[in-house]
């Protein structure tokens, strides 16, 4: 890196209440706003604007912090990174329709996209001075976590639901946090997190309950753009739990908008649920702006088996805002859907990823997503985290082999 990369220019300028708008100093420990509300981090983007320039930014690696100005880390000293390189947006043209791509996030660190947001608020608990960080996970944002603070010298507590695919909990534990299988939903491990932090001081990560993991998840948005020359998709199908990625890339595209990188026109923003927990696709039908609480909640897809959301507002807000909605598959389709882009596209996807592409051909039959439209799928993690059917070939090498029946 040059002297000129070497200095960090930062533009944050404060921290602002989602619900009231309320200004809240940056370059402090806050968690949510006195309204407990998520905090969103605000730039001057006149200055950002006038610092950089697409042909300066594509001249740097294709990684996050190519967006440094962007995002809110200030001393580059302080970044923890376990190389955060752009993800692949492939084209997947044996599925209907023509325009269909899927951004394949499983090749992030830890293997899927939570190592965006947690890069980010673990560089940001290290720059305020945090050494001790809990999160209540569905296992990949935990991972993520126990990663990126081990890299940092800080310590991590990580507690999930019990059924919580056995992998997940696994590489938690190796890579080095306190970690707690809970009998209960990751709304109850949220409670024990929220009450520890009176015994043991602990800094919440929780979705949405700080303020930088939204702009770690940004940078989907920003890399999505610039991937496709500053020119955005008509759909983004998102598979949705708390809403990060989605609040994230609204708010990259607010902020790409503001420095006239791109025009009005927005992708409409699809938030998929499973019917197991869909309490946003019923908030969203039922006109609402906040979501009640999902009783019960059940799905294969265990990243979006998240049955309340303190986001749930800036989800609803960002899909109604870009014209988009919500719409929930059953686990039979995702099931299926996985199958089917694994066998038409060579694509192993997670069951959420594999949701998204379930619900485009659901909202393909209903007339709300047509053939001709640009349609980015997101897959949230690598496949090879979660359970794949059993093989029932065996071959005995001390026999014959019948070579045309293979
Ligand atoms: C966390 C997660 C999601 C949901 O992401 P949010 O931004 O929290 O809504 C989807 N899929 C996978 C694999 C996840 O780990």
């Amino acid at each position: 890196m040059n002297s000129d990369e070497n200095k960090r220019s930062n533009f944050v300028t404060h921290l602002e209440c989602s619900k009231t708008g309320k200004e809240y100093p940056s370059g402090k420990v806050i968690g949510l706003s006195e309204d407990n509300a998520p905090l969103l981090v605000r730039y001057d983007l006149n200055a950002l604007s006038q610092s950089i320039d697409k042909k300066t930014l594509d001249n740097r690696p294709e990684n996050i912090w190519r967006y440094k100005e962007f995002l809110p880390v200030r001393e580059e000293i302080n970044i923890v990174s376990l190389g955060e390189s752009f993800t692949p947006l492939l084209h997947a043209p044996n599925l209907s329709g023509n325009h269909v791509y899927i951004k394949d996030e499983g090749r992030l660190p830890t293997g899927s996209f939570k190592a965006r947001g947690l890069c980010m608020a673990v560089s940001m608990a290290k720059e305020l001075g945090i050494n001790k960080l809990a999160i209540p996970t569905n296992g990949n944002a935990g991972a993520a976590m126990a990663a990126y603070a081990k890299r940092a010298g800080i310590e991590a507590y990580v507690f999930c639901p019990d059924d919580t695919p056995e992998i997940n909990i696994r590489e938690i534990a190796l890579q080095g946090a306190s970690t707690w299988a809970v009998n209960g939903f990751i709304t109850d491990c949220g409670k024990i997190v929220r009450e520890g932090i009176n015994s043991l001081n602990w800094f919440d990560v929780s979705t949405l309950k700080e303020p930088y993991r939204i702009e770690g998840k940004k940078t989907m948005g920003l890399e999505l753009a610039n991937q496709l020359n500053w020119k955005l998709p008509d759909v983004i199908m998102y598979p949705t739990g708390g809403g990060t990625g989605l609040i994230g890339m609204v708010k990259a595209f607010n902020e790409l908008e503001s420095i006239g990188w791109i025009g009005k026109k927005r992708p409409r923003m699809v938030a998929v649920q499973s019917t197991g927990c869909a309490p946003i696709v019923k908030a969203f039908d039922e006109g609402l702006e906040h979501a009640e609480y999902w009783e019960n909640a059940e799905t294969v897809a265990s990243g979006i088996r998240v049955p309340a959301a303190i986001g749930d507002f800036l989800i609803l807000r960002g899909i109604r805002e870009t014209d988009g909605f919500a719409t929930a598959v059953d686990d039979e389709a995702i099931v299926s859907a996985r199958e089917e882009i694994a066998d038409l596209e060579g694509i192993l996807l997670c069951p959420e990823g594999a949701a998204t592409y379930a619900a485009y051909l659901k909202e393909l039959k209903t007339g709300r997503i047509s053939l001709d439209d640009s349609v980015v799928l997101f897959n949230c993690a690598t496949g090879l985290k979660y359970p794949m059917p059993e093989v029932v070939n065996h071959l005995d090498k001390d026999q014959p082999i019948n070579y045309s029946s293979l």
